[in-house]
């Protein structure tokens, strides 16, 4: 069994020694439970904070051990009857060659419906991420407008989609003139900026002209503060995600705007309402995979997938994920 294991927690920006590429056996699988060959690993923003000591919604990731994360995999042995070799499943077993599982927390995939990597992006977690925020929390009305980072990703340009299929505008932005071409061209977004052009927050309020009506907030940063003056009244904002601040360490930098930002949320009515996706699992997955996969079957909805070869190359990727060098969903394949 070829596994990462956490070597040791980074300070600011990770770095290939805060991981170890160890072999251990192939585990022995009891009554109850299968083995499984991993076939493609997710990366995602979320794995920084895993590396973290620091107090989060789900525990750090010990040193020593496997790196977290979700997987497709082939079932090579069964001890229970609702699977069978040969079956692919999705499952949590992170970042390593094999795992034991249990089969209670497996889904079966099946390969005739999506390509089995969809599981990890737009029919996946990310995918849901973006539908849960954006409707239960965003509610787009049609004729509104709906600004999203990380365009290019799995959780941005399903947000961005999903606001025109309601009807609102979608205006994105992202890193970088490929992947801004990208949003607007195949993503179909309305008006898309690029974060790195010095004009940002102008080119923003241009893209806006009738102001910000749902923030779906997945990077913080400067693009926050582009976005923060051009919110309307009753504007929404779901709080997904802040990628720009996960590499920072210690205190946050800079003057103390918190009065400024209560007294906006006071005067303009914000409603500013962080949320972990998993608290909507249970009531919206089933209506998720079933309205996605219908907006992907009729074109509504495209997904771009960015796949690395190569476990070994996992810690790299996860690194240039943080700093915007993925260009779609990131995935490994083992
Ligand atoms: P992406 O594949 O979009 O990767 C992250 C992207 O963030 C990078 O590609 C980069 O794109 C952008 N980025 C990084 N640094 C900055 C910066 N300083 N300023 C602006 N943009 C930056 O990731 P996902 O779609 O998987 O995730 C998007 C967000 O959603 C993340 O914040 C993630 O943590 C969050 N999330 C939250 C969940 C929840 O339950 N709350 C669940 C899943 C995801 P670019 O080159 O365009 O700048």
């Amino acid at each position: 069994n070829t596994r990462i294991v956490l070597a040791s927690r980074p300070e600011g920006r990770p770095t290939p020694q805060n991981f170890r590429l160890e072999q251990a056996a192939i585990p022995a699988i009891s009554e109850g439970q299968v083995l499984l060959k991993i076939l493609y690993l997710s990366l995602d923003p979320y794995m920084r904070g895993r590396m973290s000591a620091a107090k989060s919604y789900a525990a750090a990731t010990e040193i020593g051990q496997v790196m977290e994360g979700g997987t497709v995999a082939e079932v090579i042995e069964s001890r229970d009857p609702a699977f069978k070799p040969g079956d692919i499943v999705l499952s949590y077993s992170g970042w390593q060659s094999h795992a034991a599982a249990s089969a209670a927390q497996l889904r079966k995939l099946d390969p005739a419906n999506a390509p089995v990597t969809t599981a990890l992006g737009v029919l996946g977690m990310p995918g849901f991420t973006a539908y849960a925020g954006l409707l239960t929390i965003g509610q787009p009305k049609p004729g509104e407008t709906v600004v999203v980072a990380a365009a290019s990703g799995p959780v941005g340009s399903a947000v961005g989609q999903i606001a025109r299929i309601k009807g609102a505008r979608a205006v994105g932005i992202a890193g970088g003139p490929e992947k801004c071409a990208f949003v607007r061209e195949t993503f179909g977004f309305d008006a898309v900026i690029d974060h790195r052009d010095p004009d940002m927050a102008g080119k923003l309020a241009a893209a806006c002209p009738n102001g910000i009506d749902v923030y779906f907030e997945n990077v913080g940063g400067h693009v926050w503060d582009a976005v923060f003056p051009l919110l309307n009244t009753f504007a929404r904002i779901p709080v997904c995600g802040l990628v720009a601040q996960y590499n920072a360490s210690g205190e946050f930098p800079g003057p103390d705007r918190l009065p400024m930002l209560m007294r906006e949320v006071l005067s303009k009515s914000l409603t500013i309402r962080g949320f972990i996706q998993r608290e909507f699992v249970a009531a919206q997955g089933p209506a998720f995979r079933k309205e996605m996969a219908s907006w992907i079957a009729d074109g509504s909805v495209k997904y771009k997938e960015d796949v690395v070869q190569g476990l070994e190359n996992a810690p790299e990727a996860l690194i240039g994920l943080l700093e915007g060098k993925n260009f779609g969903k990131l995935i490994i394949k083992l």
